[in-house]
């Protein structure tokens, strides 16, 4: 039986320090962290997101700032906002909620937040730099599933790391981290041939796909660690993740739990990116 682990513990760890260092940003400089989310038009998967992170920023004693923009806004009217955010010395993130809508181009609207500001880190500066293992900040979710390993004690170092998944904010920063991490690093996707046979392999499993139960306990190694990336919903709309919890936790020796896994840690570390971009900004 896996050991689970505890995202929203480890989460709130990471928070806590994060609160301590923003109290002492504050008291030995005046500054606050201040994190702006811009939310163009109605998804309410992404209201829901934009509210846990204000929560979030409450929570750790930084100014948040939410521009909501209606639907039909034009490309030079959400740049003309990224510019003034740019600008702006209260504001040390800048996190524009994706998906946008679709008449609006997410890479030139990504392009043209500054790097320093780019806490989702998924400005091509900052995604260069991954590649380059010179990391300005790190995409919250691959960091923060690096953080639920270190934290768990899990050891990486030459183990055979499988990542299902290649999208550029997680499967792709994930398998370069852990490739930084000294992992034997094997990525898969939609056209990967004998996926079982692969996943099999790993030492650790780390799956980001979006489809509910896809991973079943035939597809995982005993003792394997298994970390579960996805936010889906089962047959009866209840949350569940990419991974077959209940028969895949009778043969890993770690899993993440959905909800409860990944999903806290990527919020923490949008606070611990938020922090740094504050802390480099005050020197
Ligand atoms: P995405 O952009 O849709 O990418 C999905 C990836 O999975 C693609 O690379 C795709 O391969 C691959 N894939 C799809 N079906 C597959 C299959 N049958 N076998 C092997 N690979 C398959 O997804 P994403 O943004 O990375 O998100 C993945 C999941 O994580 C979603 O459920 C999302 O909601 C969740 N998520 C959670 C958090 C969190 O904080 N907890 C953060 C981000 C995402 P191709 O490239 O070949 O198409």
């Amino acid at each position: 039986m896996a050991q689970i682990i505890d995202g929203k513990a480890i989460a709130a760890k990471v928070k806590a320090q994060v609160k301590e260092e923003a109290a002492a940003l504050v008291r030995e400089r005046g500054l606050t962290p201040g994190l702006a989310v811009v939310l163009v038009g109605d998804n309410s998967a992404s209201k829901v997101y934009v509210r846990n992170k204000e929560r979030a920023c409450k929570e750790v004693g930084f100014v948040s700032r939410k521009h909501v923009l209606p639907e039909d806004t034009s490309q030079e009217e959400l740049l003309a906002l990224i510019d003034a955010l740019n600008g702006d010395s209260a504001v040390h993130g800048i996190l524009v909620q994706l998906p946008l809508p679709g008449h609006l181009d997410e890479k030139a609207v990504i392009a043209r937040i500054r790097p320093e500001k780019d806490v989702d880190a998924f400005h091509v500066e900052n995604a260069g730099r991954i590649l380059l293992g010179d990391y300005g900040f790190l995409p919250c979710t691959p960091a923060g599933i690096l953080t639920l390993l270190k934290e768990s004690g899990i050891a990486i170092q030459g183990k055979e790391c499988v990542v299902v998944g290649r999208s550029n904010i997680v499967g792709k920063p994930m398998a370069l981290m852990m490739l930084g991490e000294n992992a034997t690093v094997t990525v898969c996707h939609s056209r990967t041939e004998n996926l079982a046979e692969v996943t099999r392999r790993a030492d650790i499993l780390i799956v980001a796909i979006g489809r509910a139960k896809f991973v079943t306990a035939d597809m995982v190694k005993e003792g394997a660690v298994v970390i579960d990336v996805g936010m889906d919903r089962d047959k009866e709309g209840k949350l569940c993740g990419d991974v077959d919890f209940d028969t895949v936790e009778q043969k890993a020796s770690y899993i993440t739990p959905v909800p409860g896994g990944v999903g806290p840690m990527t919020i923490a570390t949008l606070m611990r990116n938020t922090l740094t971009a504050a802390q480099r900004a005050a020197r």
